[in-house]
């Protein structure tokens, strides 16, 4: 299963089915409330347009991505379902996205205004959701600007350029399920919902939870849940749970085959700086894939690496388009495979291991891996649940 034009050298390997796989688990996990799967940073790496159809057949109701670009390009490939975005900048045009019915959030009545003046220039009614800061002192309205926000919004709505289809807030500390921030949120969250029922506003959907809320405190799931990392198949709290606890399926395999295999002595620096010396006579491998690709240098002398059927660990620094790692005195060579990050079926290391090695999240280390450059890694997506005939180069 490797790329003919790359020959195997390096590549990111994504199976739909996996993605398809876990909205569903994700969808049964929750219940009632409708199912919002976040695709933004191109699906967390995995592809944005391949990420969405695989959450649509998976039960998806919703797709949330970060900023207006991206629900374009969700339009541009045939998605004609519900999309939200979240994140603009003064002077953003909305046209496109008011034209193509995708949802827009407002943080402020400035941002209500430019969203109200738009709709009534192009005769289209906008689709505005209000976001309220309960917490985590990121995007959103501030408590204390939040009844002046409400109450533009229902002034616009009446007006008929708008109709507020939602509103919502996000954790600061829901991989902590019992950190205080969630109550506090959460009752914030309901204080605000109330000045929203009192002037009038009926939204679709009020809704509150990410991956790990929606998986670990019910209580926060209202009308709808938006689940990013969760829908790749990893752990959103691994504090708490494993992705196999939760019934999760990593969807990126990241996998190439090694450049050279040699012997070295005892006592040879390894990779930038020496700041590894090995300690006996060794085999040592190289790795065609580095920080360029989005190996985090981060996990220089801390992270594994699988070859053979072993866990290998990593010599030294990672370098921009290398690292390499130890084969010890077993019997490798040269263009024999090597696993970088893996479902954790096999053995090999999982994006969690990665980011437990790196002190960061797999969020982080999926997302780079998995981000597109010229000539480098090409991305493949393959289908489980199909045959491997489907199997689309999309580097
Ligand atoms: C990224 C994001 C999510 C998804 O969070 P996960 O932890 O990946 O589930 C949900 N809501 C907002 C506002 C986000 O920015």
């Amino acid at each position: 299963m490797t790329s003919p034009e790359h020959h195997g050298r390096a590549e990111v390997v994504v199976d739909v089915a996996a993605i398809r796989h876990n909205v569903a688990t994700l969808k049964r996990a929750v219940g009632e409330p409708r199912m919002m799967t976040v695709v933004k940073a191109d699906g967390y790496g995995h592809g944005i347009v391949e990420s969405a159809r695989a959450a649509r057949e998976g039960g998806a109701d919703w797709l949330g991505v970060a900023v207006m670009e991206e629900a374009l390009a969700l339009r541009a490939a045939g998605d004609t379902g519900p999309i939200l975005t979240w994140l603009t900048v003064p002077g953003e045009r909305y046209e496109a996205c008011l034209e193509a019915g995708v949802d827009v959030t407002a943080y402020t009545v400035a941002e209500l205004d430019a969203i109200a003046m738009t709709a009534r220039d192009i005769g289209v009614p906008a689709r505005v959701q209000l976001k309220v800061d309960t917490g985590l002192s990121r995007g959103g309205s501030t408590l204390d600007l939040w009844p002046g926000l409400v109450e533009a919004a229902a002034a616009a709505e009446e007006s008929g350029a708008v109709r507020v289809t939602g509103v919502w807030s996000h954790f600061a500390c829901s991989d902590e399920p019992k950190h205080p921030a969630n109550d506090e949120q959460e009752q914030a969250f309901l204080a605000a919902l109330q000045t929203v029922e009192a002037v009038g506003i009926e939204p679709e959907v009020v809704h509150l939870a990410n991956s790990a809320a929606a998986l670990l405190r019910p209580s926060s799931r209202f009308d709808l849940v938006r689940c990013g990392i969760a829908s790749y198949g990893l752990t959103p709290a691994p504090d708490e749970a494993s992705s196999d606890d939760l019934g999760l399926v990593p969807a990126m395999t990241v996998r190439g085959r090694l450049a050279l295999v040699k012997r070295v002595r005892a006592g040879s620096g390894v990779s930038y700086g020496h700041t590894y010396v090995t300690a006996r006579d060794t085999t040592v491998g190289v790795v065609p894939m580095g920080y360029g690709d989005g190996v985090p240098r981060h996990a220089s002398s801390r992270a594994e690496v699988l070859v053979a059927g072993l866990r290998r660990p990593v010599l030294g620094r990672v370098c921009m388009d290398q690292i390499v790692v130890d084969l010890g005195d077993d019997d490798v060579a040269t263009g024999d495979e090597v696993v970088l990050v893996g479902d954790g079926r096999d053995g090999a290391p999982t994006a969690q291991d990665w980011a437990d090695a790196c002190g960061t999240i797999s969020y982080e280390i999926v997302t780079r891996m998995g981000a597109r450059q010229p000539g480098r890694m090409p991305r493949v997506h393959i289908d489980s649940d199909r045959t491997d005939d489907d199997r689309e180069d999309t580097a």
